[in-house]
């Protein structure tokens, strides 16, 4: 319930003006494919279950994906990569995520993105990144109890983790930071989640064959060992 009332205050933020214009644009001249859909337009909450033991950590929503579909990665190529993998992983009862009302359930698992709202180009600024942090440190607050492992997908996410563990358990994470790369794993203290990077899964990532679904398949099979499942 602690979540659904996180995800509906989300629902309503208009806390950055080039963000809160950009998806609004987007929603309102919607793209030809969609032109008879109705589009979200609004920040976009996370997705899964309270009591997730690994979280899934994006960038931002797709402007004809999630913020045309309202669900985190739905509706477009890069959440076709995401949820083909969670399925094999066993982390989601199905494949595909195209709707909201798909039918769609994560299991121990909960994806939720850097900054809520889709930006241009896909880049939001590292002030939107500031602005959209509380939302993230609140969401881990209410994962808090079981949250083991958070996988960082591109160097973006990996970057939007580092105040959190400090806001919420409060420790410090090393200076320099670790680097971010496709496997590599940051431990701050036994009870902060480890952080656990991937490439992006994304088209230019996916396409090129920098990340493929055996690469990807580490990484779950990774995060579940962490997590213990
Ligand atoms: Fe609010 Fe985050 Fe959207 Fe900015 S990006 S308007 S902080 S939800």
């Amino acid at each position: 319930a602690d979540l659904e009332v996180l995800d509906a205050r989300i629902g309503h933020c208009r806390a950055c003006p080039r963000l809160v214009t950009w998806r609004e644009e987007v929603a309102r001249t919607r793209r030809a494919a969609f032109r008879d859909q109705e589009y979200w337009g609004r920040p976009v909450p996370g997705f899964g279950p309270a009591g997730a033991s690994i979280g899934v950590l994006g960038l931002a929503p797709a402007a004809h994906g999630g913020n045309r579909t309202g669900r985190v990665f739905t509706g477009d190529r890069s959440g076709d990569v995401l949820f083909a993998a969670l399925h094999r992983a066993g982390l989601a009862n199905q494949p595909t995520s195209v709707a909201e009302d798909d039918g769609l359930e994560l299991r121990h698992t909960r994806i939720f993105a850097a900054v809520r709202c889709a930006p241009p180009e896909n880049k939001p600024s590292p002030g939107e990144r500031d602005a959209c942090a509380p939302w993230l440190r609140r969401e881990v607050e209410l994962l808090r109890p079981t949250l083991r492992v958070v996988v960082a997908l591109g160097a973006f996410a990996w970057a939007a983790w580092w105040p959190v563990p400090t806001s919420v358990y409060g420790r410090r994470p090393p200076v320099p930071r670790p680097a971010f790369g496709h496997g590599a794993l940051a431990w701050i203290a036994e009870d902060v989640p480890v952080l656990l990077g991937s490439y992006h899964v994304s088209q230019q990532n996916t396409f090129t064959g920098r990340l493929t679904p055996t690469m990807l398949d580490e990484i779950f099979a990774r995060a579940k060992e962490i997590a213990g499942l």
